[in-house]
């Protein structure tokens, strides 16, 4: 069932919401989605950032949301990419930059870590041969 607008607010700060983190933490490893070597949770702060809000209430993990730190969610996701607007003060959410930034946040743990190594690794070979 979705919420409306104005059940928002009361969602976001009620225990059903907060029970939800645990399992959406477990699964995504304590690790935030973006930079998959930054810990969250047990401890460590993180925020569940919405990638839409269709189905508020019933959020399943890398389809709705997903688990990031507060600089990724705050300086990133809702900064940068967004010019610092909330959601609700953009044209459209989420914009062309953070479908993408969701798009690299709901690839397999693996995937990621991977691409940052050969990334680096390819950084470190030319500034070597450079
Ligand atoms: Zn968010």
């Amino acid at each position: 069932m979705a919420l409306s607008k104005a059940d928002y607010r009361g969602y976001i700060t009620s225990p059903e919401w907060r029970d939800k983190h645990k399992e959406f933490l477990k699964r995504s490893h304590y690790r935030c989605s973006f930079f998959p070597f930054i810990k969250c949770g047990k401890k460590a702060r993180y925020n569940v950032h919405h990638m839409n809000y269709e189905n508020l209430g019933d959020e399943r993990l890398w389809i709705d949301v997903i688990v990031v730190c507060p600089f990724v969610h705050n300086f990133i996701i809702h900064g940068l990419l967004s010019g610092f607007r909330r959601p609700s003060q953009q044209k459209n959410y989420p914009n062309t930059a953070q479908r993408l930034a969701h798009f690299w946040c709901c690839q397999p743990v693996m995937v990621r870590v991977g691409l940052v190594v050969l990334l680096v690794v390819n950084l470190v070979k030319v500034l070597a041969v450079g």
